[in-house]
C-alpha cells in the first residue's frame, strides 16, 4: 500500500528535459518522454516543426555554444540534457555540462572516440580480442597505395573521422581505389580524413545492436535492421536511412549471447581500462555471416531511423530508464519490452537526396493528416491507428509546413504483424500530399511476405 503510495506520487513530478537535436530520432525520443509516467516539460534545442507540438522550441541558442546551453539549463532548471546527435558528444558537451552540475545523458568526449576515429575502435577492438575487418592505417598515399596493390578487391576505404556518414567507400578495383585514397588523403573531408583505415570486404548480412550503458552495467535493447542505399534492392548512393524495422526475426538469442560476449562486453571494459568508462547508448553496427558477428562500427548514441523502431517496442519508463543511465543505476532498472510488437518506419526525402535537392517546398496536407491520426479518424476509409508522423527536416512558417532536409519525414507504424504494419505505413504515404518528395517503395518487404 505504502508503495503504491509512492508509486503514484512520481505521476506528478514535473521534470524538465532539454533533447539536442533535430531529426526523427530526436522526435522519436521526445515522444517517449511525453509517454513516460512523469509529466515532463520538454526543451527542444533546436527541434523542428513535429517536435514543436509537444516541446518547447529553443531555437536562439546554438548547439556549439556550450556556456549558452549552460546559462538555458541553470535559468530554466533542467533535469536533465539528452543528447541526440554524435557531433555534440564528439565535441564534449557532456563534460562541459557534468562539470558545470548539469545531468547530461551520453558518453563523455574520450568515450565517443569510439565513432569520432575508426583508428581508435580498431585498436580498442584489436587490444579487446574484438571480431573485426583486417585492416591496416595509413596518412601517406604512397604507402596505401603499394598497400592496396597487394590485397583483394572489393576493399573497404575508410577516412579516420566524422563525415557525415560519407566517409566510407566501397572500392571494386585499383583505380577506384587509387582514386578515393588521393581524395580522401588530399581533404575531401577535411580533417576527417588525414588518416584512413583501408580493410577487408565483409561478407554478410547487417544489423545494429543498441544497448544502453551506465560506466559499469549495460542493458540491451535490441536489434534493427536499416535500409542504407537510397535505390529499392539497395542500388544507388549511400544515405543515412531510407527505413527500419524491428525487432530482427533473423537474430537468434545465442546469436545474441554470442554478440554481447564477443563484442560488447570487451568493448566496455576496454573502455573501463583505459579510463574512459562508456555512459549512454553504444550502438553497433554488424556484418553477420554463418552465425559469425563482426564489428563493422561503433556509434555512441541511438540511430536515425532506428530509434523509431526501438523505442515504440519499450514498455518500461523510458525517462527512468535514462536517469538509470545518468545515475549509474542501470543494475537495478527492469526493463521490459512489447514482445509482440513488430515496428516499421519509412523515411520520406525530398527529390536529389542524398545529393543536392529542393529546399522550402510545401508539405500541404501534413497538419490535417496529423490531425486525423491524433483524433483516430479514418483517412480515405483506412483505419491508421498506431501510425504516426515524425519529422526530421521541417519548420514551420505561416501555418504551413516546409520540408528544409534531405530527410522530411519518418513513418512509424506499429502491429503484431510486419505486414499490417507496412501497409498502414504504405497507406499513409499514399495520402501525402507532397510531389517534391519520395521515398523506398520495398522498406521491410523481405519480412512481410505471407
Ligand atoms: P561504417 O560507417 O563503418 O558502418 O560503414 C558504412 C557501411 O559501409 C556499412 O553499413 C556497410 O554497409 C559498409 N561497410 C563498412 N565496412 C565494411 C566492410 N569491412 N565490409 C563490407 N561492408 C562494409
Amino acid at each position: 500500500m505504502e508503495n503504491k503510495k509512492i508509486n503514484d506520487a512520481t505521476n506528478f513530478i514535473n521534470k524538465k528535459i532539454l533533447v539536442i537535436g533535430s531529426g526523427g530520432r530526436e522526435h522519436a525520443v521526445c515522444l517517449a518522454i511525453k509517454n513516460s509516467k512523469y509529466n515532463s516539460e520538454i526543451f527542444a534545442l533546436p527541434g523542428n516543426a513535429g517536435i514543436r507540438n509537444i516541446a518547447t522550441i529553443v531555437d536562439k541558442i546554438s548547439i556549439n555554444d556550450h556556456q549558452a546551453i549552460i546559462n538555458f539549463c541553470h535559468e530554466n532548471k533542467i533535469d536533465f540534457v539528452f543528447v541526440g546527435p554524435e557531433q555534440p558528444l564528439v565535441d564534449g558537451l557532456v563534460d562541459v555540462l557534468t562539470k558545470n552540475n548539469i545531468r547530461c545523458f551520453g558518453p563523455s568526449k574520450s568515450a565517443s572516440q569510439l565513432e569520432a576515429s575508426k583508428i581508435f575502435m580498431k585498436k580498442i577492438a584489436d587490444e579487446n580480442n574484438v571480431p573485426t575487418a583486417k585492416y591496416q592505417t595509413f596518412d601517406n598515399e604512397n604507402q596505401a597505395l603499394n598497400f592496396v596493390k597487394e590485397i583483394a578487391f572489393p576493399c573497404v576505404i575508410k577516412a579516420d573521422g566524422l563525415a557525415s556518414g560519407k566517409g566510407v567507400i566501397i572500392a571494386n578495383d585499383f583505380d577506384s581505389a587509387k582514386q578515393n585514397i588521393h581524395e580522401i588523403l588530399s581533404g575531401k573531408f577535411g580533417i576527417a580524413g588525414k588518416k584512413i583505415v583501408i580493410e577487408e570486404f565483409l561478407q554478410g548480412y547487417e544489423a545494429s545492436y543498441f544497448v544502453i550503458c551506465d560506466g559499469d552495467n549495460f542493458i540491451p535493447l535490441g536489434f534493427a535492421h536499416d535500409h542504407k542505399k537510397v535505390g529499392e534492392g539497395e542500388t544507388g548512393l549511400n544515405t543515412g536511412g531510407m527505413g527500419t524495422f524491428a525487432p530482427s526475426p533473423f537474430i537468434s538469442k545465442n546469436l545474441e549471447e554470442k554478440i554481447i560476449k564477443t563484442i560488447i562486453e570487451p568493448t566496455l571494459n576496454g573502455m573501463k581500462k583505459i579510463g574512459s568508462p562508456f555512459k549512454g547508448i553504444l550502438f553497433a553496427g554488424l556484418m553477420i555471416e554463418n552465425d559469425n558477428p563482426k564489428l563493422l562500427e561503433f556509434n555512441v548514441r541511438f540511430g536515425d531511423p532506428e530509434t523509431q523502431v526501438i523505442l515504440p517496442r519499450l514498455k518500461s519508463d523510458f525517462v527512468d530508464l535514462i536517469e538509470s543511465s545518468i545515475n549509474g543505476n542501470l543494475s537495478k532498472y527492469k526493463i521490459e519490452f512489447f514482445e509482440e510488437k513488430k515496428v516499421v518506419c519509412v523515411v520520406m526525402c525530398s527529390k536529389g537526396y542524398p545529393e543536392n535537392f529542393i529546399k522550402n517546398t510545401h508539405l500541404k496536407n501534413i497538419l490535417s493528416l496529423e490531425n486525423a491520426l491524433a483524433n483516430n479518424h479514418k483517412i480515405n476509409d483506412k483505419n491508421l491507428e498506431n501510425v504516426k508522423i515524425l519529422h526530421a527536416g521541417t519548420t514551420i512558417q505561416d501555418n504551413k509546413v516546409l520540408a528544409i532536409g534531405g530527410r522530411v519525414l519518418n513513418i512509424v507504424a506499429s502491429d503484431e504483424s510486419f505486414k499490417i504494419a507496412r501497409n498502414k505505413v504504405y497507406d499513409l504515404i499514399d495520402n501525402i500530399d507532397w510531389q517534391e518528395g519520395f521515398c523506398r517503395k520495398d522498406i521491410a518487404k523481405k519480412v512481410s511476405q505471407d
